[in-house]
């Protein structure tokens, strides 16, 4: 099986004989488990089938097999550290894996001119323990971080929970070397701090999903660590006065290094689920701020900060990490959400963002619209239930709306009730300008709802870019959308 566009000129043991011989044996695989394991990411929602695991070793070898499977029509799924949410990675169509596993080293790090020359499988912890061994501060931060790779970092542009001081990944990027779709390699890799000449095309590549080339090296930016962080968890009675509090914290001239945001429910999840998880909270509270401030002076910022949207009546209650055990303990109740939804039951994901003032007005007809279809929905047996689970990078307008249900009701059920919910959440956001993805990118999971967002005319110039880039369409066909 294949994908209709592509006409395969070689048969799988042909193609599988090839590749051995170029990387070696054991750095081609096909056992059942193994497809089954690196043919898909942390979706699990679609099939795995792919034709084989490929494990190159350098560029060379990556550029080596790109043009043997443009030569031959072989679709090639890039793969990195398959922790990806909208099964960007997924190959259920006879599509070669091409993981980047064995390029992990990192390469250079210049503490002069702060940057950080990799290869595109490292772990983006990996670089955060790099940069810190040296003194100094990798920013891309996101809970996967011991298993994502960077290239994988770089092909869906991730955010992570410091976008709000830092950006994201496109702002870490200052150089990257591409394989293309026919094996030829460019070199973006000149990693200077300002090139304007002519289009930078790098950013291209940055958030196109594996669909225009391999990453196969990067140079990052590196920066000063940040001095003396503190953190604070904050009870919030309303959701209105989130984005208020943002507003303060800017007002007050804080340096705010992360502003997360997560639900009762979602706290309640974590606390059952995560062993050792403890609530600094006597009483429950409807949502729950996570404040991360740089407070490099003898002033006590934070406690200011906190004393003032106490008397606002901004927060209810909140208290402030005490040392470093504490500090872990309270990013762990944040981090750990997606981990334990998924242990809790089966789960939908969204991921979507609005402008900051938005955020409110948003929230609110989302509320409404969710009593609208609670109440004409019938009363169904109670594996039918449906919990949504909201959390997300709050200070960024990045909402991740999850639709969780227990692990008994039946899988296909689940998918089509949340399914509807998940349109009419979508409707309505477009009325607010907001985006279908914020971070997770399109994949499969998403490539319907692409209209949603991006006009009918943005999307045309994709397809013409994809075109241009991968005439033959054999880089991971059929995500993002159809050529
Ligand atoms: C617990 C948890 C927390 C998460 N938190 C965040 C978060 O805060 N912010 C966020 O943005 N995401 C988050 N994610 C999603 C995910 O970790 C990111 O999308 C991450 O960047 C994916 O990297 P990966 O190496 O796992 O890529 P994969 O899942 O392997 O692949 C993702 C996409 O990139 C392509 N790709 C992979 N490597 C390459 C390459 N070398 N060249 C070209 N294309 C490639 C794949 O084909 C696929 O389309 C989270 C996921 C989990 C499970």
């Amino acid at each position: 099986m294949t994908h209709a566009h592509l006409t395969p000129k070689v048969s799988t043991v042909e193609a599988i004989k090839y590749l051995r011989a170029l990387v070696g044996e054991s750095f081609v695989l096909t056992g059942a488990l193994d497809l089954k394991t690196w043919g898909t990411d942390w979706t699990k929602v679609y099939e795995p089938k792919p034709l084989c695991i490929v494990l190159p070793q350098n560029t060379a070898e990556v550029s080596k097999i790109m043009a043997y499977c443009h030569e031959n029509e072989l679709a090639v799924t890039p793969s990195g550290g398959r922790t990806g949410l909208c099964a960007g990675a997924v190959a259920s169509e006879g599509e070669v894996v091409m993981s980047l596993s064995r390029m992990c080293k990192i390469l250079d790090v210049d503490s002069t001119g702060l940057t950080i020359t990799t290869e595109a499988g490292v772990t983006t912890q990996a670089l955060q323990e790099a940069a810190k061994y040296i003194g100094l501060f990798f920013p891309l931060d996101l809970a996967s971080k011991g298993s994502c790779h960077i290239g994988g970092n770089i092909a869906t542009n991730a955010g992570g929970v410091k976008l709000i001081k830092y950006g994201g990944t496109r702002e870490q990027v200052l150089g990257l070397e591409v394989v293309l779709a026919n094996g030829d390699i460019l070199d973006m890799n000149v990693g200077l701090r300002k090139n304007n000449s002519g289009y930078d095309l790098k950013h291209l590549f940055i958030g196109s999903e594996g669909t225009l080339g391999i990453v196969t090296k990067a140079v990052l930016r590196l920066m000063p660590k940040p001095r003396n962080l503190q953190l604070a968890i904050m009870a919030v009675d309303v959701f209105e006065k989130i984005p208020k509090i943002l507003t303060e914290c800017s007002l007050a001239a804080v340096s705010v290094t992360a502003f997360e945001f997560f639900t009762q429910v979602a706290h309640k999840i974590v606390l059952a689920r995560l062993p050792g998880a403890r609530t600094p909270f006597a009483a429950s509270s409807p949502f729950y701020v996570l404040l991360e401030i740089e407070q490099p002076g003898s002033e006590p910022e934070m406690e200011t900060l906190l004393e003032k949207l106490f008397d606002q009546g901004l927060i209810s209650d909140a208290t402030i990490a005490a040392n470093s055990t504490q500090f872990k303990e309270f990013w762990g109740l944040r981090e750990n959400i997606t981990e334990s939804l998924a242990a809790h039951g089966q789960v939908r994901k969204n991921d979507i963002s609005l402008a900051i003032d938005q955020l409110d007005p948003f929230v609110k007809e989302l509320e409404k619209l969710l009593t609208k279809m609670s109440s004409s929905a019938t009363n169904g047996p109670a594996s039918d239930a449906m919990e949504l689970v909201l959390f997300g990078h709050i200070g960024d307008g990045n909402l991740h709306i999850n639709y969780v249900s227990p692990k008994e009701r039946n899988p296909k059920e689940f998918q089509v009730a949340a399914r509807t919910i998940e349109e009419q959440i979508f409707k309505l956001l477009t009325k607010f300008k907001g985006s279908i993805s914020a971070e997770h990118g399109i994949g499969l999971t998403k490539k319907k709802d692409l209209h949603f967002t991006r006009t009918a005319q943005e999307v045309s110039w994709m397809r013409q870019t994809k075109r241009l880039w991968d005439p033959k369409g054999i880089l991971n066909p059929g995500k993002i959308f159809d050529v």
